[in-house]
């Protein structure tokens, strides 16, 4: 196994109290508990944030199942298994576009990534206003959802606030990766990042109890 690598490329949003968040979700807030200037000892805080605010990976149980303590629930982020998060990558450039990503868009491309890749992410960004949320952003269509599964990929992502449209009631595609038990990474920032075939690390946090949390989401090259 080879394990050298020349270069890691970020690409993680920023997140603090102006990073924009889903509408009616709750933005990243943070209180000062104890400072170093008062207490000549360390610095601490407390923070407040939705677990979708910058760049993250959604749990199953985000769109089935209980988060009520006692429902032994396995598919909130902390259980989820991290296998899909770690591995081979293909970028696929889209950018710029605000449009449904459709499978006769990917088909041929998908097609052609190296046997041993299953994981994907689709840049549709040139440019990304980490402080306003915009509406008018390109998301993943359901059928494209069927063709990852079809194709056996374990993993998705893009550089937008959500895999469904915002308009989306049912949210199809986060149903149809579900069913195919791929997992989703949402808010990447691929600006930098050209078309082609990296390593991905983008672990989600421990917690148990949530139905989503951030990554540090990198590229090796
Ligand atoms: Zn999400």
């Amino acid at each position: 196994m080879n394990f050298s690598f020349e270069k890691i490329i970020d690409i993680s949003q920023p997140v603090d109290e102006k990073s924009a968040c889903f509408p009616g979700d709750t933005p990243f807030s943070r209180k000062v508990t104890l400072s170093y200037e008062s207490s000549k000892i360390i610095n601490l805080t407390a923070l407040t944030m939705s677990p979708h605010v910058g760049t993250h990976a959604d749990a199953p149980v985000h769109i089935k199942g209980s988060l009520s303590p006692n429902s032994s629930n396995d598919t909130t982020a902390g259980a989820m298994s991290l296998a899909a998060f770690i591995g081979p990558v293909a970028v696929i450039d889209l950018a710029p576009s605000k449009a449904g990503i459709a499978a006769s868009m990917v088909k041929e491309k998908l097609k052609a990534v190296s046997e041993r890749v299953k994981r994907v992410l689709f840049k549709t960004a040139d440019t990304i206003n980490f402080e306003v949320f915009e509406e008018d952003y390109s998301y993943i269509e359901s059928d494209t959802a069927e063709l990852l599964g079809q194709l056996g990929f374990v993993l998705v992502g893009l550089d937008t606030p959500s895999v469904d449209h915002i308009r989306s009631k049912e949210l199809s595609t986060h149903n149809v990766l579900d069913r195919h038990g791929l997992v989703w990474l949402e808010n990447l920032d691929l600006r930098a990042v050209e078309e082609g075939e990296y390593f991905l690390v983008a672990l989600p946090l421990k917690f148990m109890d949530l139905e989503a949390s951030p990554v540090r989401a990198v590229l090796l090259k």
